[in-house]
């Protein structure tokens, strides 16, 4: 069997422990990941004098497949986000965010299993925001043709792989007829290569979107969206399937792809055995399949199912009684 290097950061408060559950399960299914541990984020600034030292980004770019657990961000004051940091310098310019039922989880909805596919780096995000007098305040908007072209090129060419049948995109072109405009019309330019493929290839304005998902989130499939639409959608749909603990996410460029949960360090569970790793699972259940390692991301996946469906082996926030090691060993045990 080949090996792979995969770049691994555990991250900040409950980062370690969601890790090592996945490092755990990864061994478990013997698939020749060799990680290569790089620390980042609170626990180097002091030795290193940045939270992201050079020797991490050299790491992701040699091994061009990484996995994160989450890094605290100070509000307000200290260094600026490392997560924003390591998209920007790696120009991971998609951020994918599936969302899908699992089993165990008591929710209203059923059978939910959305893709979004959210532009990474532009729209407001781009951080140009400036003061106008000492009452007024800016804050440009930024979309531009190459932007546009690549994270819908990326949309169609995955979809089309992953045998999706429907993709809309997202915008507020009726009010933005600039900025959502160009968005909407690339995709339909690009929609053009790939009109046989799918069953429906659609738009929605962003605000009818939301209700849609919430009163038949069943009809959709794959979302296209813009940077800020993206964010609050995509966390829209996690709330579909269970909240923030169980929802995965990747930022991928051409050729490099980064995968980690999409929740935060939440500092208050570090060390306790409390913490769910199962978005940061599902992250790197993800990373295999990017990996063309499919039948053992299905494998992790029939063993994480089974040991989601008792709530002896489930974790608490999902109203089960294991800790983060017990639901670990259940999914391992499945795996034998
Ligand atoms: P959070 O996601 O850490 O926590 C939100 C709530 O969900 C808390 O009640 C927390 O205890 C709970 N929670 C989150 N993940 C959980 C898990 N796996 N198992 C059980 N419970 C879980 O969000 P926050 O409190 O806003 O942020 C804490 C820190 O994380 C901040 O410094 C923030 O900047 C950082 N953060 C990092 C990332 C990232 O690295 N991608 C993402 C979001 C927030």
């Amino acid at each position: 069997m080949a090996t792979r290097t995969v770049s691994l950061i555990p991250g900040d408060g409950i980062g370690p422990e969601v890790t090592d559950s996945v490092r755990a399960v990864i061994e478990a299914l013997d698939v020749g990941i060799e990680w290569e541990v790089v620390e980042a984020g609170e626990k180097v600034i002091e030795k290193e004098g940045t939270p992201l030292p050079e020797y991490v980004l050299e790491s992701i770019r040699r091994n061009k497949v990484a996995l994160k657990g989450p890094l605290t961000t100070p509000v307000g004051t200290g260094f600026r986000s490392v997560n924003v940091a390591l998209r920007k310098e790696l120009d991971l310019y998609a951020n994918i965010r599936p969302s899908q039922s699992l089993p165990g989880i008591d929710l209203p909805y059923k059978d939910i299993d959305i893709i979004v596919f959210r532009e990474n780096t532009e729209d407001l995000y781009a951080g140009v925001e400036h003061m106008v007098g000492r009452n007024a305040a800016e804050s440009i908007k930024v979309i531009t043709r190459e932007g546009c072209e690549r994270i819908c090129r990326m949309a169609f060419e995955q979809s089309v792989a992953m045998g999706r049948r429907r993709i809309t995109v997202v915008h507020k072109a009726n009010i933005m007829k600039f900025t959502d405009g160009m968005f909407r019309d690339i995709f339909y330019e690009i929609s053009r290569d790939y009109e046989n493929r799918f069953e429906e290839i659609d738009d929605r304005i962003v605000d009818n979107m939301a209700m849609q998902l919430v009163i038949r989130p069943n009809e959709y499939d794959v979302l296209v969206c813009p940077n800020l639409y993206g964010d609050i959608l995509s966390d829209l749909c996690a709330g579909l399937v269970g909240g923030l603990g169980v929802a995965p996410g990747a930022n991928v460029g051409d050729g490099i792809a980064l995968f980690e949960p999409v929740h935060g360090s939440a500092p208050k569970y570090a060390g306790q055995n409390r913490a769910n790793p199962l978005a940061t699972l599902l992250s790197a259940k993800n990373m295999l399949i990017y990996m063309g390692l499919q039948e053992d991301a299905e494998r992790m996946q029939r063993a994480i199912n089974e040991a989601l469906a008792s709530e002896k082996t489930r974790t608490r926030d999902l109203g089960g009684t294991a800790g983060t090691k017990e639901f670990t060993q259940a999914i391992i045990d499945n795996l034998r």
